[in-house]
C-alpha cells in the first residue's frame, strides 16, 4: 500500500473502527513514515478539538428542511435529462460523421457498378472473339 492508501484509512483508525489486520499494517507504516504520522496527529487533534466544542441544538424542523433540500436537488438532477445531456455529444458526433460520409458518397462518382460490368462485358467479347486474346492481355499487362 502507498501513503495515500494509509491516509485514507486514518479516519477509521482514529475512530477505532479499522479492522485489526489493517490496523496492524497502518501502525507498522506509521512507525516508518513521518508524513503519515503527521497526518495521523493532525486528524487526532482535529477530532479532539471537535469533541471539545459545545453541542449545538438543531432547529425543530432541521431534518425536514434538509430532506426537502435533498429532494429539490434530486429533482434538478433527474435521470433522463442527465442521460440526454450525457449522450448529446455522442449523438452530435454521430450525425456529423453520417453527414460527412453522405457528402463523400454524393460527391464521389459511382465508378464501381456500371463500369465494372462494362469492363467485364468488353473483356468477355474480346476473349470470345479472339482465341489469342489471353496472350495479348498478358503481354499487355507485362509491358
Ligand atoms: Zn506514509
Amino acid at each position: 500500500m502507498k501513503c495515500k492508501d494509509f491516509v485514507l484509512k486514518l479516519s477509521l483508525y482514529v475512530d477505532d473502527k479499522l479492522p485489526q489486520n489493517e490496523r496492524i499494517l497502518l501502525e507498522d507504516h506509521l512507525k516508518s513514515c513521518k508524513e503519515c504520522l503527521n497526518e495521523y496527529f493532525l486528524l487526532k487533534n482535529l477530532k479532539s478539538s471537535l469533541a471539545n466544542l459545545p453541542a449545538q441544538k438543531a432547529g425543530d424542523n432541521f431534518e425536514s428542511v434538509i430532506m426537502q433540500k435533498i429532494g429539490d436537488k434530486f429533482q434538478e438532477t433527474n435521470f433522463i435529462p442527465v442521460f440526454f445531456q450525457t449522450i448529446k455529444v455522442s449523438l452530435l458526433t454521430a450525425v456529423f460523421l453520417l453527414g460527412v460520409i453522405a457528402t463523400f458518397n454524393f460527391l464521389t462518382p459511382d465508378v464501381s457498378a456500371k463500369d465494372s460490368y462494362d469492363n467485364i462485358d468488353a473483356l468477355n467479347k474480346y476473349v470470345l472473339k479472339d482465341a489469342s486474346a489471353c496472350d495479348k492481355i498478358i503481354s499487355d499487362l507485362m509491358g
